[in-house]
Formats: structure tokens, C-alpha cells, sequence
């Protein structure tokens, strides 16, 4: 089976064929972060789940180019700029840093190219230029440039392509300025507003007087600018895809007169605790907050990942926990391989390579994949405790684990302890032969602090990550 997926366009899991004759390049833009605070939770699982995607394409052999943009300048940017009486650049890059080190945390492969939005105020002009050109784009009374819906419509183009619209609530000529706004008030949306008194020192020349571009015309400069005109893959959570990848539909094939995006994925949202996370409630979390709590980030990871990207994910501190508990079980088997394995290598095992391939060939379906890992990982145990697994075998399990990881990222990175941890690991079972049990006590707290944690093996102590 080749890899299917489902695309918002046309609600149906389908087979994905990339645009390149080749067969082989797969253009990729996943919406980036507004950086006008720290990412929640909820945030960063649709970039888990955009590493995912990223991370299988490749694993399926597709060569990807990846661009995440950072969205550094919209509606509440220059609210919060203007609250603390700062400058655009200075508010903007303290969350932008934060977010892309958040990323690092849980080990999401960085993306190809992360343009950030003040980057690219030309090309965004020349879109919107491009627009009115095209009796698609109006200036309006109050100074600043309109998407005409009407007109759009008008040239044969389909408004509401990912959500289905109701265009009896719309009167002709409404207009929203707003960045963000309900189905109900579908309307003419903002390209370039108009500077006001409130936006301060952000703004920017342009043919129709200062101003700054709207948030939805953004993303369709730098995903062009890109991937061009028409690419592959577009991805976001589910709350983005109306108004912000409705309208960039518009504008991208309004400009344009190409289709502009393929293949639509849309990630859920989570809940947290059975709720949607708020702060009044105490479910509220960033990254930080969690592993200020002492999860690591693949933990988190993990279990962001355990469930279905199109299903409303439950985020508990309970499955954090499982997570803790399923990756120690993945961990310890392949430290077991490890062991088994010594200096031997061998080509992957396929089997459960296989299983694997097939799971996520299905709409990424990652519980049947993680099943796959799970009943791998309970095979290997028996056939280790059995001594049915020898050097070459335990190479190719663990040959296939790396395969697997790929994918998943979920593994250890410092699997092997510093030197120095070993020598004081020495020292302990000799205080211990000697029966100086304070000290063997002292270096296994020592050793605990680092976390560490001594297991006793048939081949003597080694030390595993706590
Ligand atoms: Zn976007």
C-alpha cells in the first residue's frame, strides 16, 4: 500500500501523490507560531504532528521541503507591544527564541526554512498588488486593502472550500477588519490595514499608504515565495483552517489563477484534564510548565503522539505518566538488544518494520503503530529471556528500532552515561564489597541527583536514565 492521507479539501482519506513529476520532492508549509506569548500545549501538538508527518515522508523516502513561518507581526503582537511600551523586534524575538528552543525540547527536526512575516512585507505587497489588479482587491474608505469576496465568487472561484459557508448571513461590502473572526460574519477580510494611531511605530510604506498586511496574506507571500505557486502539503491545527487557510486559498489562487495547495491536513485540538484548557480553570500549560513539573520532553512527546491526529485529544497528567512508563519499557528492551548485539551490525529486521509502514500508510494511523512497537518490544523481551535472540539477530531488532525512531523520536539521546558517572558506578559496588554502606548510599544518591539509576545486569551494574 503507498501512503494515504486525508485531505480537508476533499473530506476523504487519499492516496498522497506529490506534485513533482519525479515522484520524489514533497513541498511541506505548516503554519508557524504567533509569537505574542509562550506556545501552549495545545499549540505544540500540531507541531508534534507536523514533525511526524515531516519525519514519515522521509522515512517513505520523499525528499522535504519543510517551512514553518513565524508570524511576528498581527493584531495581538501590536496590542501587547503597545500594553508594554516596547519595541516589535524586541517583543517578538523573547517568544520567538523561546518557541523554536520549546521545539528542541521535543525533538522536532527543525524546518527547512522558518521566515518570519516582517521579512517579507514586499513580497506581500506585490500579492496584494497583484489582487487588485485583478478586481479581486479594493481600497476602502477607511485607508485600508479589501479581499472582495464578491468579486472572487464572481471570476468562478469557490469561497469555502475546507468549512462550508453560509453566504445568506453575508451582505455585499461587509468587511472585518479583525485578524480573526466567526463563519457567521464571512465578509471582505483585510490584507493591508491601514496604520492607526494604536499600531505605534508598526507600519510599513506601501502604494496605499502606511500600514501593515493582515495575518491571512502572510502565509500565502512566504509559502509561495517558498514552495511556489502550488505546492504539496499544507498543514495546521483544525481552528486555523477558517478564516486563515480559507482566505489563503483566496488569495493565493485569486493572485495566481493556479491551485494553490494539494493536500490539507488539519491536526485536532486537545483538551487537558477533560477540558478545554483555559487558565481560569488551572489546565492551562506551556511547555515550561510541564517540564518545570519534571517531564521530560519526549515524554510529552509521546503522548502527544499516541493518539490520532484527526481526533480531539484527551492530555492528562495521568498519560503523561503511561508515557513515562511505555518509553522506559522501549528503553529497557533496546538497552537489553544493545547488550545482546555488542560490536555486531545487521541490516533492519522487517517485520515489524513492515507492520509499522502499513499502520502509518493509513492516515497516519499511529495506535496501530504504536502497537506494532509495543508487540516488538514484548517478542524481543521473550526471545532475549529465552537466549533465542543472538548478536546478529539483536542487531537487526535494534537496526529496526532505529528505523522505527526515525519516526517517532521518541528514544533516548544520552543513552551512554558520562565517564565519570561509570568510575563513581565502580566505586559503589567496591564501598559495597567493603561494606561501606554509607558511602555505596551516598554515591547512589549522588548518582540519582544526575539521574541515573544503578540496574543490575547478569553482566554486572550499568547505569540506565531514571
Ligand atoms: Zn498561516
Amino acid at each position: 500500500m503507498a501512503l494515504h492521507l486525508h485531505n480537508t479539501l476533499s473530506r476523504t482519506v487519499e492516496p498522497f501523490t506529490p506534485l513533482d513529476a519525479s515522484g520524489k520532492s514533497v513541498g511541506m508549509y505548516c503554519c508557524g507560531p504567533t509569537v505574542h506569548d509562550f506556545a501552549h500545549i495545545g499549540n505544540f501538538r500540531t507541531f508534534v504532528f507536523a514533525d511526524l508527518v515531516r519525519r514519515y515522508l522521509e522515512f517513505r523516502g520523499y525528499q522535504v521541503n519543510h517551512v514553518m513561518n513565524i508570524t511576528d507581526v498581527e493584531d495581538k503582537i501590536i496590542r501587547r507591544v503597545r500594553e508594554q511600551q516596547t519595541t516589535l523586534t524586541e517583543y517578538t524575538a523573547k517568544y520567538q527564541d523561546a518557541f523554536l528552543a520549546d521545539l528542541k525540547v521535543l525533538n522536532c527536526t527543525e524546518a527547512h526554512h522558518v521566515p518570519k512575516a516582517t521579512d517579507h512585507i514586499p513580497e506581500m505587497i506585490d500579492l496584494i498588488a497583484k489582487l487588485i489588479e485583478r478586481g479581486i482587491a479594493y481600497k476602502a474608505d477607511d485607508g485600508s486593502v479589501y479581499f472582495s469576496i464578491e468579486n472572487y465568487r464572481g471570476c468562478g472561484c469557490t469561497y469555502g472550500r475546507l468549512v462550508n459557508l453560509n453566504f445568506d448571513e453575508m451582505r455585499q461590502g461587509d468587511r472585518v477588519s479583525d485578524d480573526e473572526y466567526e463563519k457567521e460574519s464571512v465578509a471582505d477580510f483585510a490584507l493591508w490595514k491601514a496604520r492607526v494611531p494604536e499600531d505605534g511605530e508598526v507600519y510599513w510604506p506601501s502604494p496605499w499608504g502606511e500600514g501593515r498586511p493582515g495575518w491571512h496574506i502572510e502565509c500565502s507571500a512566504m509559502s509561495m515565495k517558498l514552495l511556489g505557486t502550488s505546492f504539496d502539503l499544507h498543514l495546521g491545527g483544525e481552528d486555523l483552517a477558517f478564516p486563515h487557510h480559507e482566505d489563503e486559498i483566496a488569495q493565493s489562487e485569486g493572485a495566481t489563477g493556479k491551485p494553490f495547495v494539494k493536500h490539507w491536513l488539519h491536526g485536532a485540538h486537545l483538551l487537558v484534564e477533560g477540558k478545554k484548557m483555559s487558565k481560569s480553570l488551572g489546565n492551562f500549560f506551556t511547555l515550561r510548565d510541564l517540564t518545570d513539573k519534571g517531564y521530560h520532553g519526549r515524554e510529552i512527546r509521546q503522548l502527544m503522539i499516541s493518539a490520532h491526529y484527526r481526533e480531539t485529544f484527551n492530555f492528562t497528567m495521568a498519560g503523561l505518566d503511561g508515557a513515562r512508563t511505555a518509553l522506559s519499557r522501549i528503553d529497557e528492551c533496546v538497552g537489553k538488544l544493545r547488550e545482546a548485539a555488542g560490536d555486531h551490525t545487521a541490516d533492519p529486521a522487517p517485520a515489524v518494520i513492515e507492520k509499522f509502514t502499513t499502520a502509518l500508510d493509513d492516515d497516519l494511523n499511529v495506535s496501530s503503530a504504536w502497537a506494532a512497537v509495543f508487540d516488538w518490544v514484548r517478542d524481543c523481551n521473550r526471545r532475549l529471556a529465552e537466549g533465542a535472540l543472538e548478536a546478529a539477530g539483536a542487531a537487526a531488532e535494534l537496526a529496526a528500532w532505529d528505523r522505527i525512531n526515525s519516526v517517532l523520536g521518541v528514544s533516548q539521546t544520552d543513552e551512554d552515561p558520562p565517564e565519570a558517572l561509570v568510575g563513581l558506578m565502580h566505586e559503589r559496588t567496591e564501598a559495597r564489597a567493603n561494606k561501606d554502606f554509607p558511602r555505596a548510599d551516598a554515591i547512589r544518591d549522588e548518582l540519582t541527583a544526575q539521574g541515573w539509576a544503578i540496574e543490575d545486569t547478569p553482566n554486572g551494574p550499568r547505569l540506565k536514565r531514571s
